[in-house]
């Protein structure tokens, strides 16, 4: 069996969602698993009206969610008919008035939990699951709606919820049957629940991430993510127009990439992928037939020094001052500790004699982790910044390329707050201002990836690496 996950912009609409069809029904022999996305910027309106609620805007969350309603009763509309439509749609009104009911409770509250922000936000992708489900059932495919709250299982950390364990049993119990059958098995991505079923969502952009737990849990051949663009690019093609498509990618370089802002890929995802060793593809849904890139446990290596370029930007710089560091062991271990405690993961970090910085995600909102820093030393935060991350397995030992990097940072006369030469010693990594970025990437774009001359024939040893790898892991990911 294989996965197939389509992101948002990949279900926004009617067009979009009667493409999906048609490329899961070219899939039917693999015997695929759907997962989708909530329709291209749900999650984003729903963010906005639960803030309008719970800041005295209820007419404007009201507002937002009639909107939200027509435009999903509109593609309903377009894709299905007949008995089809009309229990769809009476489905789609049922789900928006107890979500106007959530609203306005969050409203006479005046106060947003996570756990509201988690249930509001579940929508998004409990509506196009249905919807698409529908659609796929109108063209003829024997499809099978699943409400992933039922089996993907996660702790109530809300908004970023860990997967448990039990949700292996759960899709082995619920969806591999459905497989088995020749069903098609749908599901929304990004959303979970506790084992008490309460609503849970593994962070922005996590639907890549339940594609990878559904997939590593039912031994998958492949995963496949379809998106808007071509696969992995070079960099981010929205601040670089000249990004090329990496053809394949190491497991340990996409992780990087991932982790360190290419937002094509949820960070979590290719955790479970690397642990059961299945190929994971990002494809485009608006072009079928390209052939997208492959992440896999090795890939050739790349021609250029650098296999790509990530930027994360909204993140954080905490110093921490303090003279008992000079020469006072423990000092290091009371400041992780401190980071521990508050579950504030360090991204990157450098120390000195009397001082320590550490960069941290600019989401997290650190008051009491620095009221915890302040026993041990001054602390200050800076905010507005951004990591650039060059990776490729290439950086292993090579002389003068860091030297390199730094010329083109400093030819845009940008200073640099933080270097680092990753410990997993395939990324070169350092921060800058935020508003610095796009003027970066595009230096380096252009002085790491020149312009392809012309697209090369891959070369015959390279063509049966892949092959051999790809019969590895199918032979590992055979259920
Ligand atoms: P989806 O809704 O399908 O999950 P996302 O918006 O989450 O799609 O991710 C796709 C976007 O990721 C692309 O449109 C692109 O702008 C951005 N992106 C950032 N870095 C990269 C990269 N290195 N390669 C490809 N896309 C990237
Ligand atoms: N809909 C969610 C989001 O926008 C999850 C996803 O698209 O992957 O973050
Ligand atoms: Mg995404």
């Amino acid at each position: 069996m294989i996965v197939m996950k389509f992101g948002g912009t990949s279900v926004e609409d009617a067009r979009a969602i009667s493409r999906l069809a048609e490329i899961v029904k070219s899939r039917l022999d693999r015997k695929p698993v759907v997962i989708v996305s909530a329709m291209a910027k749900v999650t984003d309106s729903l963010v906005a009206m639960s803030h309008a609620a719970a800041n005295g805007g209820l007419p404007d969350a009201l507002k937002l969610l009639r909107q939200l309603k027509q435009r999903h009763l509109n593609v309903a509309a377009e894709l299905v008919d007949g008995k089809r439509e009309a229990e769809l749609r009476d489905e789609i009104q049922q789900h928006f008035d107890t979500l106007q009911d959530v609203l306005r409770g969050i409203a006479s509250l005046g106060e947003l939990s996570l756990r509201t922000t988690d249930n509001v936000l579940s929508y998004g992708e409990v509506l196009s699951s249905r919807i698409v489900s529908a659609a796929l059932a109108a063209r003829g495919l024997n499809t099978v709606h699943v409400d992933s709250r039922k089996v993907i299982v996660t702790d109530s950390s809300f908004t970023r919820a860990v997967p448990a364990d039990e949700t292996n049993d759960r899709l082995r119990e619920i969806v591999k049957p459905l497989v088995n059958g020749d069903k098609v098995p749908l599901m929304g991505g990004f959303i979970a629940s506790t084992p008490e079923g309460i609503t849970t969502t593994l962070g922005r952009g996590g639907s890549d991430f339940s594609a990878a737990i559904v997939g590593a849990s039912l031994g998958a051949r492949r995963i496949e993510i379809w998106t808007d663009v071509s696969g992995m690019m070079t960099t981010d093609p929205r601040l670089c127009p000249d990004a090329q498509r990496i053809d394949a990618i190491s497991f340990d370089e996409a992780s990087e990439l991932a982790y360190f802002g290419a937002k094509v890929l949820h960070p979590a995802t290719l955790i479970p992928a690397i642990e059961k060793n299945i190929p994971v593809y990002v494809l485009n849904s608006r072009e079928p037939s390209n052939p997208g890139t492959c992440i896999r446990s090795k890939a050739p290596k790349s021609r250029n020094m650098f296999r790509a370029i990530a930027a994360k930007k909204s993140v954080r710089v905490i110093n921490i001052r303090s003279p008992r560091m000079l020469m006072a062991h423990g000092f290091l271990r009371a400041l992780f500790e401190a980071f521990d405690r508050h579950g504030v993961t360090a991204d990157l970090v450098s120390t000195s004699e009397v001082s320590v910085s550490v960069i941290i995600d600019g989401s997290r909102d650190v008051t009491a982790l620095v009221e915890d820093l302040r026993k041990l030393g001054k602390v200050e935060v800076e905010s507005g910044k951004a990591i650039i991350c060059l990776v490729g397995e290439n950086v292993r030992g090579r002389v003068g390329m860091a030297a390199s990097v730094f010329s083109v940072a400093a030819s845009c006369q940008v200073s640099l707050h933080m270097i680092s030469q990753g410990a997993s010693e395939i990324n070169i990594s350092f921060v800058i201002e935020e508003r610095d970025v796009p003027e970066v990437v595009k230096a380096l774009h252009a002085r790491f990836f020149p312009p392809r001359a012309e697209a090369k024939p891959r070369s015959r040893s390279s063509e049966v690496m892949l092959l051999r790898e790809e019969i590895a892991a199918n032979a590992a990911g055979v259920a």
